[in-house]
């Protein structure tokens, strides 16, 4: 039966490329009637450092930012990855059956570690394989991600064919990445070669989840553009990724196609499209923030949520790792 895995990393505040193309899909999924997991990836924040009462309030943000994007609790099992340690054991499993060579192919690995490699923590490096047993410690099948995840859950393709090959084994399922829709790579707004990202330096370059109207409305005015109006043909966005970039955002909140768009607002100069887009950004992701901070205010009640939600991981992950354990021959002693 098909099994729904997919995770954010609480760092820092939740930002739109996140919510469009990862977390709208989760909700999609669940109120598909699919089975479906969705991790707050704590063990994966601290490849790079974070300060712990930072940690534990993104975790708690997250977790709430979850819930106000219309994820529920009872349908979906939500929690924080740490309270499995599931993820751990089987990630270092992975750690063993991961080739080098293919560690270094990783293009995240490339971006977030910089021209300092020296400098990355060993986690950094390893970031991929303990993706793969997140995955796999659900035998999940499915993986909602953003097009930037796509290596990586193919990554996990690799890594469950050799454990099964070299145990003899068919034991880990095939994992298909869902990256579908006008948002699966929504670029920052201040340079439209790179990706909008939680851990971006620049805020400016992103828009959060936790921003308010005037802060949306600002950012979007001074996103970088060309001087061009939007074209009247959707081709016309070729070699203009900034362009392109805004009306993804525009497709993605409104829910139609960017041929939509370019049909409503083609030839229409940046100083008009910009503003209909803040009004549609603010109409969209103000109720959400409002339901964010409504739910933060009773952080016990969200910890509980997440308890909750690990137990209920917990007894799926647990049998899965008993028999990986047995496949690989550990004894068991106790
Ligand atoms: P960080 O900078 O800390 O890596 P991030 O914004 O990249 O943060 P992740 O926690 O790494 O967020 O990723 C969470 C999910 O959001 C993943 O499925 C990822 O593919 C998706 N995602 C991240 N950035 C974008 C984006 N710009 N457009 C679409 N999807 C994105
Ligand atoms: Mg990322």
């Amino acid at each position: 039966t098909p099994r729904v895995f997919s995770g954010i990393q609480p760092t820092n505040h939740l930002q739109l490329g996140n919510y469009l193309g990862a977390v709208k899909r989760f909700v999609e999924m669940q109120n598909d009637g699919m089975e479906t997991i969705y991790c707050i990836v704590d063990l994966h924040a601290i490849t790079v450092w974070q300060d712990p009462a930072d940690l534990k309030h993104a975790t708690r943000e997250l977790a709430a930012a979850y819930l106000a994007c219309g994820l529920d609790a009872e349908k979906s099992i939500l929690f924080n990855q740490s309270q499995v340690p599931q993820h751990a054991e089987l990630g270092w499993i992975f750690n063993c059956v991961t080739r080098l060579g293919w560690m270094n192919r990783m293009t995240q690995f490339k971006d977030k570690a910089g021209k300092n490699a020296e400098k990355a923590s060993l986690g950094l490096y390893a970031y991929p394989s303990l993706m793969a047993a997140d995955i796999l410690a659900y035998h999940a099948t499915h993986v909602p991600v953003g097009e930037d995840q796509k290596q990586h859950v193919e990554l996990t393709r690799d890594i469950a064919a050799k454990f099964n090959h070299d145990y003899g084994v068919e034991f880990f399922p095939e994992t298909q990445p869902i990256i579908e829709g006008a948002a699966t790579r929504i670029m920052s707004l201040r340079d439209g070669s790179k990706k909008m990202s939680k851990s971006d330096p620049s805020d400016a370059s992103r828009i959060n989840l936790t921003d308010d109207a005037d802060t949306i409305a600002k950012k979007i005015r001074k996103a970088k553009t060309d001087p061009e109006p939007l074209p009247e043909a959707l081709d016309g966005l070729e070699g203009r990724p900034e362009a392109r970039n805004l009306v993804n955002i525009y497709a993605a909140l409104a829910d139609i196609s960017p041929e939509q768009v370019i049909a409503e607002h083609g030839g229409t100069q940046f100083g008009q499209f910009k503003p209909a887009l803040a009004e549609l950004a603010v109409e969209k992701l103000a109720p959400i923030s409002e339901e964010m901070a409504r739910l933060m205010a009773d952080v016990a009640e969200i910890d509980r949520v997440l308890g909750k939600g690990a137990e209920r991981a917990a007894e799926i992950a647990e049998p899965i790792l008993a028999k990986t354990y047995d496949i690989v021959g550990f004894v068991r002693s106790r």
